[in-house]
């Protein structure tokens, strides 16, 4: 076969049944399913130089998962389930890393995953019905299916600032840490950013550092995690009712062990309202926001939630200038992903840990030996990006991705991401995307919606070779009826009422801002992708 692309060194192409981009979560279950339940040969390609996608970058200090650690694992083998055992409620990356390796390991996927290996093209073949992969270093690949894996929070995001290039410390982003480490000892650092990330970052730099300055613009809700090892009794537990908990967790909104309780703030008097809320602020975890079944549906019951977090904020924050700038909060509570810390607002206690309010004294200039606002100067030795990412396209558009007659992912893209069920793009035959924008994947904990995703495309492509069927496609109008369901999903929500949410591209200048995960619940989600498959895959065309 003449390839499409031309490898930079002539070598020869190779040549698989399916290529997954990315082994991380979803490309490792993805290539276990394709080549050990439909014996399909199948290659991975990682840019990274070992396995774990977001949890092998993400190694920022305080860097650990906001899912319980329970809920944030495969369920796919009941024998993986009696293995591996958590030591702590939320895990941190190096253990997450851990769990990776071990599953990579025990079900020996390390041979068929390339490391090093960054897809920057891929082309697709209309008459030999065949995608043409380029990576970074020309190697070139064949295949029938191509699937990313890619992750929803892969391209970061560092904001453009003036005479950054001028500093003579060091800075890095949170997603791009270094594996040796990063010695804040005796150094003046300053943190950009107060997302997840941020808010995880900041008590453990501020313990590590001489002095931290942290920049905030938008100020952010934050519930206590509550973080603890893990009893002896709730491990049995776990062990014992693995199939109750997947059971939830795939019965749920959001795809966590717990529900949305089915009441309304409105059904109580204020004293239990109260009462509820200190309930779940004691236990910690993202199951406050689960508190009542409103809260993101209604701005008056939201009111409620935000108001009882940001009286927490100002109990925590001794200091009334900062617990003011930290409080004076511009959005609903959840309307951005809610984060969880330990001890984040306590932080701003410590003599060592100054604020600034971005808002009131934007950034101006970088400097040689800091930041300038439009205030004052800040000293700095090392500045830590915690910006973000340019999020659930962004990985995708960096890479040259050409469909049926020479289209591109760019082309049809270009204002905001058009697919069906998040799964399939029109004019990319025999592409899949792993928690593709469209689909629930960011609103979840993302393993659950993982699983879902590589679970169907394993039955789908199953049900093409049964058929006889050499190649699929999403419908146009398909697409286009699911995109405006995405789009109400949304906004039945409090969600897409956010200045600056990643959810909607706002993060990102010149960003088509289009509220991009479906937010009608994984369960609902869940069932309407089984309810396709099951009218012959309505709105897939096949060959
Ligand atoms: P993020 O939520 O996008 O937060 C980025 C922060 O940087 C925000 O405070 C943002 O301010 C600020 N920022 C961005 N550009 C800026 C600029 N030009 N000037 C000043 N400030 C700027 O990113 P993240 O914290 O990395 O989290 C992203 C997502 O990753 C989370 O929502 C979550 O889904 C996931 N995550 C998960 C975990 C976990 O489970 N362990 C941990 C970390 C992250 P604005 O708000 O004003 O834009």
């Amino acid at each position: 076969m003449n390839p499409v692309i031309k490898t930079q060194n002539n070598t020869v192409p190779q040549e698989f049944d399916a290529l997954v981009i990315g082994a991380g979560f979803s490309g490792m279950y993805q290539l276990l399913c394709l080549r050990d339940k439909l014996k399909m040969s199948v290659k991975v390609l990682e840019a990274g130089a070992g396995i774990g996608g977001t949890w092998y970058w993400n190694r920022y200090p305080g860097a650990r998962c906001d899912s319980e650690s329970h809920t944030y694992s495969y369920y796919f083998s009941k024998e993986l389930l009696q293995d591996w055992e958590w030591t702590e409620r939320y895990p941190q990356q190096p253990e997450i890393l851990s769990y990776l390796n071990y599953v990579a390991d025990k079900f020996n996927l390390k041979p068929d995953i390339e490391l090093n290996t960054k897809v920057t093209a891929a082309r697709y073949d209309e008459a030999s019905n065949r995608w043409h992969v380029q990576t970074d270093s020309g190697q070139l690949f064949i295949c029938q299916f191509l699937i990313a894996g890619v992750g929803c929070l892969s391209s970061t995001n560092t904001p453009q600032i003036r005479g950054l290039d001028q500093f003579k410390g060091k800075s890095y982003h949170t997603a791009q840490w270094p594996h040796e480490g990063v010695d804040f000892k005796g150094k003046h650092v300053g943190v950009i950013g107060t997302g997840s990330t941020g808010i995880q970052a900041i008590p453990v730099i501020a313990e590590q550092s001489a002095h931290l300055t942290v920049f905030q613009r938008t100020a952010n809700y934050s519930l206590p995690a509550r973080n603890a090892p893990l009893t002896t009794e709730f491990k049995k537990y776990l062990k014992e009712n693995s199939d109750s908990i997947r059971e939830i967790m795939h019965s749920t909104t959001n795809g966590h062990s717990f529900r949305i309780l089915d009441r309304s703030v409105h059904d109580v008097n204020n004293q239990e309202r109260e009462a509820i809320y200190e309930e779940a602020w004691k236990k910690g975890g993202l199951q406050f926001r689960a508190s009542f079944g409103d809260i993101l549906l209604d701005k008056s019951a939201n009111d409620t939630a935000a108001e009882f977090i940001i009286k927490k904020i100002r109990q925590s924050v001794k200091d009334p200038v900062k617990a003011a700038i930290l409080s004076d909060i511009d959005h609903p509570f959840a309307a951005k992903r809610p984060p969880i810390d330990n001890y984040y607002f306590e932080t701003y206690n410590r003599d060592n840990v100054d604020l600034v309010d971005l808002r009131s004294e934007p950034i101006e200039t970088a400097s040689a030996s800091g930041l300038k606002t439009s205030r004052t100067h800040y000293d700095l030795d090392i500045l830590v990006f915690a910006t973000g990412f340019d999020a659930m396209t962004g990985t995708f558009l960096k890479m040259d991705i050409q469909g049926l007659n020479g289209v591109t992912l760019k082309d049809i893209w270009h204002d905001g991401p058009l697919n069906y069920l998040g799964l399939q793009v029109p004019g990319f035959p025999n592409f899949f995307t792993i928690t593709g924008p469209g689909s629930p994947s960011v609103l979840c904990n993302v393993p659950v919606a993982i699983e879902q995703h590589v679970e169907w495309i394993t039955t789908c492509i199953d049900h093409m070779r049964k058929e006889g069927f050499k190649r699929i496609e999403a419908d146009t109008n398909a697409s286009n009826e699911w995109l405006i369901k995405v789009n109400e999903a949304a906004h039945a929500t409090l969600l897409p009422t956010v200045k600056h949410s990643w959810y909607l591209g706002a993060n990102i200048p010149g960003k088509p801002r289009v509220f991009m995960p479906y937010a009608g619940g994984l369960a609902r989600y869940r069932k309407i992708c089984d309810e396709i498959a099951h009218d012959q895959y309505r709105g897939f065309i096949f060959n």
